[in-house]
């Protein structure tokens, strides 16, 4: 942990003008070479990137190209440098603006919307209409770092201070690459789902989404959190998450155990993170009449849906993108004020110069990894 002090006396330097970044080449061919410190313009910050994590959405982007949108087509042989899931050090500001200090530790959330569409009115800038639409004479606005602009596989990052949120000296690094994770979680649970105290909630799949999920539901008052998954370690760290029943569904019938554990009921949310084939028609299955299924995990293929049964038990579903409406900087509160604990989903940590292997750590699921958090030595680096 670094604390705000030391922070400002380590940066307050004037950036270099070159500096050391990811680069996506063909797929899954990543290289780390010089590249400009990019400059940040109105409303935007240059951030020394201090620690990212990884996400499985990197694992799509470096490997198959989408959900990334480089001038209006696949991110290969662009100069793009993914990883969206940082926090870092302010380190320079662009014209007028006055919210942000350099030294400042802040983490990011990765869509600044374009903030003139429908959407992005709506708080909804994680949707923007304009999505991608950012490159030559068609500039609309819009950024999604480690998406359609440069992300933080890299030394610098520049960020709009809509994408910023403050991290308290007595966060670290790595937790603080967290904070996006479980804001994700809190814009399915609460801003699209509209999740109270004392509503039940399933989630199924304890991945980082769905562990952050559960910590979440539970901070706000839902009871009972019930977590559904394949590997007994991870249940385990769900419940010291919060959640108050896990069920392995390798050995029980998930539909049938929610039913008994909810008097025959169901519950009122399902947060879907597990991306099986028949997730959504299981969770149809443990939602009551009326309940909400939010889907933050997709199948890679099409599947069949009941869709009969959603109709005729008025159930919503609804798919969620991101991490809109500031619930990021939500999250980042409960994490502040110590409701859960999300650094018991950091499980691997390597240097900034190793991210090939860190990569190969999270696609191979290396020692059941979860989170991988990959740190830049800011004094070991040569330019
Ligand atoms: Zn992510
Ligand atoms: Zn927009």
């Amino acid at each position: 942990m670094t604390s705000a002090v030391d922070a400002r006396a380590r940066s307050n330097v004037t950036p270099p003008e070159r500096m050391r970044a990811w680069v996506l080449h063909g797929p899954g061919e990543l290289s780390f070479e010089e590249k400009p410190v990019p400059a940040p313009e109105r409303a935007e910050v240059l951030v020394r990137v201090d620690a990212v994590a990884i996400c499985a959405t990197d694992l799509d982007v470096i490997w198959h190209g989408p959900p990334a949108l480089i001038e209006g087509g696949a991110p290969f042989h662009k100069g793009f440098t993914p990883g969206h899931e940082y926090m870092g050090t302010v380190a320079a500001l662009g014209p007028g603006v006055d919210e942000y200090q350099v030294g400042e530790r802040v983490t990011v959330e990765i869509h600044a919307g374009c903030g003139q569409c429908k959407r992005c009115r709506q708080g909804m800038y994680t949707s923007c209409l304009n999505y991608g639409l950012n490159y030559g004479a068609r500039d609309k606005g819009h950024r999604a770092n480690g998406f359609t602009t440069d992300g933080g596989f890299a030394e610098y990052a520049v960020n709009n201070i809509n994408t910023l949120a403050r991290v308290p000296d007595e966060m670290s690094d790595e937790e603080a690459t967290l904070v996006v994770t479980a804001g994700t979680a809190m814009y399915g649970l609460t801003e699209l789902g509209g999740l109270v105290a004392g509503e039940s909630v399933v989630v199924t799949g304890p991945g980082p989404i769905g562990l952050l999920g559960v910590a979440v539901a539970k901070a706000l008052g839902a009871q009972p959190v019930i977590l559904t998954g394949t590997r007994d370690n991870r249940l385990e760290i769900g419940r010291k998450l919060g959640a108050d029943h896990t069920i392995n569904v390798r050995r029980e019938d998930p539909v049938e155990r929610v039913m008994a554990l909810t008097h025959g009921r169901g519950v009122d949310y399902v947060l879907e993170c597990s991306a099986a084939t028949d997730a959504l028609n299981q969770a149809a299955h443990m939602v009551n009449r009326g309940g909400r299924i939010c889907l933050a995990a997709f199948p890679h293929e099409p599947v069949m849906v009941d869709v009969a049964h959603i109709v005729r038990n008025n159930i919503y579903v609804f798919g969620i993108r991101g991490e809109g409406r500031s619930a990021t900087h939500r999250a980042a509160a409960l994490m502040q004020q110590r409701r859960f604990d999300a650094t018991l989903i950091h499980t691997h940590t390597f240097a900034m110069a190793d991210l090939p292997e860190a990569l190969r750590y999270a696609r191979e699921r290396v020692d059941d990894a979860i989170k991988i958090v990959v740190k830049s030595d800011h004094h070991a680096a040569t330019l």
